[in-house]
């Protein structure tokens, strides 16, 4: 029998070792302090993460004022401003912080930063809980930078001491361009020496651009409100296929795969992979043959141990 329609999996995709470390502090704190566990926003950004938690014994919440006082509070992979911490201890919350390092450490440099009076400029986007949190570390002295509009209009006390930093999982490609902007408008702009764009979120934006090049129609699965997967959707888009997001399996069928016929599935950082696993299968009633997966990066070694009162 042979197969005319193809779906072709690239390698990296799905989790990285931030949501790895934030979905198993989860499940370290339950077992470790039990049901209920209160999570502060969505542990990571993903449906079907925060129902699998829920069944276990997590309550969601927005807002600490929900979370009755004593109980344990676990902090998301996308970080909290010091005045939440200062309330969750006003409020005598035991905290498990699952704040990604990587997160962490763009924390640590805007407290670097601010501690020597410089202007900071944030790209990201505004409403975005990562950079909610990370702007908090210092709000008089960062301003969000969300477009190339934004770094040509943005207007500071003093040119002389600014630096830049970045959301962990923006668009590459729009990162740099807003960068040329600033630096422009600002010479001596000066930037940590490694880039806050996590490896995760590189690799998988690198990794659908060559998927791109050999598909018909890129798949990226993944959350609405997750903001790496909504990027991956972006830069497949603007590598010249078309691809959309799909968050649920019945989104499939609203797709014509009529002229279709190599699909090429990657997802994003928070997706699981059963969730993968179940749209190839689904897929495979549509006709589609699964071909050799793609390796556009090679193995991502990055792990993190668990928050450090878990660890035993
Ligand atoms: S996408 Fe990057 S920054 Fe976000 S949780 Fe994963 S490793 Fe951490």
């Amino acid at each position: 029998m042979s197969y005319d329609k193809t779906v072709t999996v690239v390698t990296p995709h799905g989790f990285c070792a931030g949501v790895v470390r934030a979905i198993d502090t989860a499940e370290a704190a339950l077992h470790r302090f039990g049901a209920p566990l209160y999570c502060l926003n969505e542990v990571v950004h993903n449906q079907q993460v925060v129902d699998k938690l829920t069944a276990q014994g997590v309550i969601f919440v927005h807002e600490l004022e929900a979370i009755p006082p004593h109980s344990v509070v676990l902090f998301s992979a996308h970080g909290v401003s010091p005045e939440t911490f200062n309330n969750a201890r006003i409020r005598k919350l035991k905290i498990i912080d699952a704040t990604c390092p990587f997160v962490a450490k763009v924390h640590a440099e805007v407290r670097r930063y601010a501690s020597r009076d410089y202007a900071i400029l944030l790209i990201g986007h505004r409403t975005h809980e990562e950079i909610i949190g990370v702007r908090g570390e210092a709000p008089e002295a960062v301003t969000v930078i969300q477009t190339q509009n934004d770094a040509r209009i943005v207007s500071l006390p003093q040119t002389d001491r600014v630096a830049v930093l970045t959301q962990t999982t923006l668009s590459v490609d729009e990162a740099d361009r807003i960068l040329k902007v600033l630096k422009k408008r600002f010479p001596r702009l000066e930037r940590p020496a490694k880039t806050d764009i996590c490896y995760a979120t590189e690799h998988r934006q690198e990794a659908v651009k060559r998927l791109a090049t050999d598909s018909d129609l890129i798949l990226v699965l993944g959350s609405s409100n997750s903001s790496n997967s909504r990027r991956l959707v972006e830069v497949a888009t603007q590598t010249g296929c078309p691809a959309t997001l799909i968050s649920k399996l019945s989104e499939l069928n609203a797709i014509d795969f009529t002229d279709k016929n190599r699909v090429g599935i990657t997802s994003g950082a928070s997706t699981p992979e059963s969730f993968l696993e179940a749209c190839v299968q689904q897929l495979s009633t549509k006709g589609f043959h699964r071909g050799t997966t793609l390796t556009a990066v090679h193995e991502e070694q990055v792990r993190f141990p668990l928050p450090r009162d878990l660890r035993m």
